[in-house]
Parts: C-alpha cells; sequence; structure tokens
C-alpha cells in the first residue's frame, strides 16, 4: 500500500461471460455495498458485449465498469474496433491498454499502448497502462529495464493519478498460478514508483500502481500489503463474484493494521 493512495481492485474477464454471468456481475455490484467501499475502489471490466447491461446493474454500486482495451482513433474505418468514445457512452469509466494477451495476440507496441492511453484519456477515462517482463526477460535479469522501456513508451506525457492507472503484470505470472515473490514484487513497485516520480513528480507520488498475475484469495493480503501495491489486476479470479469479494476484503484486515 502507499500511504494517501485509494487501492483499487480491478477484475478483467478478458474473452469469458456472457448475459449467462450477469448474476455474478449483480452479486459484485452487491457485495461491495458497505463501508470498505469509502476507503477502496472496485472496478470490473466484462468483455465489451456485456459493458452496457453492466453499467446498468451497477448504477446504485460503488462497483465500475470499464472494458479491456480500446482503438487508438476516435472513430472511422476499423472494422471489429471499440473506441474510448463509445466506452464512455456505454458509461463505461475505465479501460485497459497494453495487457500483455493483446501485446502478444494483436502485436500491440509501447508506441500504440501510449496512443490508446491518449484516446482514453480525450474520452475521459482512467487508462489501466499493463507492462510487465516475459519469463526468458526476467531469467536474463531485465526486468527493471522492460519497466523503464515500457513506463517511457507506454504512459503519455498527460498522465496524471488521476487519468492513469499502471499494472504490474509479469507476464509468466498471469493465468499460471505462479506469483513473484514478496521481495521481486516490492522492488519493481518501489522502482517504478521512482521512474513516475522523476517523470511526473507529485502525480508520480500518487499514482496507483497494481500488481496482477494469479492474484487469488489466499495470497492477496500478502501482495496487497507490499508497499506501493495499491491495488490488483484480477483475471481468472474475477470471474467468480465469492472470490472478487473475498479479494477485495482483505482491504478490512490490511486498513485495520495501518490504524
Ligand atoms: C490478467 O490477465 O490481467 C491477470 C492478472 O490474469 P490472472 O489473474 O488470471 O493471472
Amino acid at each position: 500500500m502507499t500511504p494517501d493512495v485509494r487501492p483499487l481492485v480491478a477484475g478483467n474477464w478478458k474473452m469469458n461471460g456472457t448475459r449467462q454471468s450477469l448474476g455474478e456481475i449483480k452479486a459484485m455490484a452487491e457485495g461491495v455495498l458497505g463501508p470498505l467501499s469509502e476507503q477502496v475502489d472496485t472496478l470490473l471490466c466484462p468483455p465489451m458485449t456485456l459493458l452496457y447491461v453492466a453499467t446498468a446493474l451497477c448504477t446504485d454500486s460503488p462497483l465500475m465498469v470499464g472494458a479491456q482495451d480500446c482503438h487508438q482513433k476516435t472513430c472511422g474505418a476499423h472494422t471489429g474496433d471499440i473506441s474510448a468514445e463509445m466506452i464512455a457512452d456505454c458509461f463505461g469509466t475505465h479501460v485497459i491498454v497494453g495487457h500483455s494477451e493483446r501485446r502478444t495476440d494483436h502485436g500491440e507496441t509501447d508506441h500504440i499502448v501510449r496512443d490508446k492511453a491518449c484516446a482514453a484519456h480525450e474520452a475521459e477515462l482512467t487508462a489501466i497502462i499493463c507492462i510487465g517482463e516475459t519469463e526468458n526477460q526476467r531469467d536474463a535479469y531485465e526486468t527493471l529495464d522492460v519497466l523503464r522501456r515500457q513506463l517511457l513508451g507506454s504512459v503519455p506525457e498527460g498522465a496524471t493519478a488521476e487519468n492513469t492507472v499502471i499494472a504490474y503484470e509479469p507476464v509468466w505470472a498471469i493465468g499460471s498460478g505462479v506469483t513473484p515473490t514478496s521481495e521481486d514484487v516490492a522492488v519493481a513497485h518501489a522502482f517504478m514508483r521512482s521512474e513516475l516520480i522523476r517523470r511526473f513528480g507529485e502525480e508520480g507520488k500518487m499514482m496507483r500502481l497494481l500488481y496482477g498475475g494469479s492474484v487469488k484469495p489466499d495470497n492477496a493480503a500478502k501482495l496487497m500489503s507490499i508497499d506501493n501495491v495499491d491495488g490488483a489486476l484480477i483475471g481468472g479470479a474475477s470471474l467468480k463474484a465469492e472470490d472478487f469479494l473475498a479479494i477485495y476484503g482483505v482491504y478490512e484486515g490490511l486498513i485495520a493494521e495501518t490504524l
């Protein structure tokens, strides 16, 4: 955790979920009603097909709803793509950009990710910019170099603590059930914090740094208690309301410990 930075617990459903899953969204929306929501933000990024109905389900809930990607242009001949404006039009508040699955499956470069983040900002969305090293890069001790390069390349000049969240997601930890050690997460997050402060000053101090990669109810407290870890980006464990809410719930204890 970072003093004075409000944690964010965010779910990424990836290409999962149909109308049959709306019960889970409803359960999440109801499950986050309560005093903890005054101190911790929650967000769910379902597939685009469920975005509008999800925002409707969350109108009376602090659970925010976002998308998993946007195009870098505002409109035009880009068959199959979704603009940031369209997400905002469905009452989405956030968009994930640069997830490693998009960098790999769709050849997205840092430059494209930065343009997508800019498009998100223009539509008044918060961009969740994902960065992280591959297994080979980790084994070659290149993690911090990769993080520096991706932060520089993917985070636009106009980034503020309000419109930008950084998610550190080691590629080898995503969906694998394996997480880095607490020490490794602490080193990566401290490094990202110092890079952001160097570039953005006070804003960099307050920018939220999420950890993502195999976060589960049983490891969340350990991961979320690490310095400069200001929440989680959760894939698999966000598909079930029970697991998502259990991860959110670890903040009850963590906040109590800081008092
Ligand atoms: C993700 O895809 O952003 C992610 C962190 O997935 P998982 O939690 O399943 O590792």
